[in-house]
């Protein structure tokens, strides 16, 4: 078993929604990214990635690129799964949390938790979907921003 570390964050800004995994959790604002600036399936795919030992997101997909302008982070996701399948390894489980001040995760926690497994190739009890707030403190707690940390627990195909 190899296990991998995942954190993304990004500051509110730009086009709406704020996406978590696809899902649109706070439909008033955006976040100023290059791609559509999802930090769960950015800390979710680095995660994965770590784990396999295969670099991280900026490696496979450059912010400097403009392919990657506006692009579905999901669909960035399912090419590090490929990726990974592609080195003889799978997704065995994915823990991720969200941390953001005001936006709620918790309603959507079900759909998300639906569309990472669909992506990752594994049920959706193998995932997990946790939400917090930092208290105030910090970027997050001025809600300046929202982040993510994920781990991904990957096993031999
Ligand atoms: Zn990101």
């Amino acid at each position: 078993m190899r296990v991998g570390l995942g954190f993304d964050a990004h500051r509110f800004g730009g086009v709406p929604p704020v996406l978590a995994a696809g899902v649109a959790v706070d439909a008033g604002r955006g976040v100023e990214a290059t791609s559509d600036g999802d930090v769960a399936a950015h800390a979710v795919a680095d995660a994965v990635l770590g784990a396999a030992a295969l670099g991280d997101l900026g490696d496979l997909f450059p912010s400097d690129d403009p392919r990657w302008q506006g692009a579905d982070s999901m669909e960035l996701l399912a090419e590090v799964v490929a990726r990974v399948t592609a080195a003889g390894l799978r997704v065995a489980s994915v823990d991720v949390t969200v941390i953001a001040e005001r936006v709620r995760v918790a309603p959507h926690r079900e759909v998300i938790r639906a569309r990472l497994a669909e992506v990752l190739g594994i049920d959706a009890s193998a995932v997990s979907v946790k939400a917090t707030s930092t208290d105030g403190l910090g970027f997050i707690g001025r809600d300046e921003g929202i982040a993510a940390l994920a781990v991904a627990l990957l096993a031999e195909a």
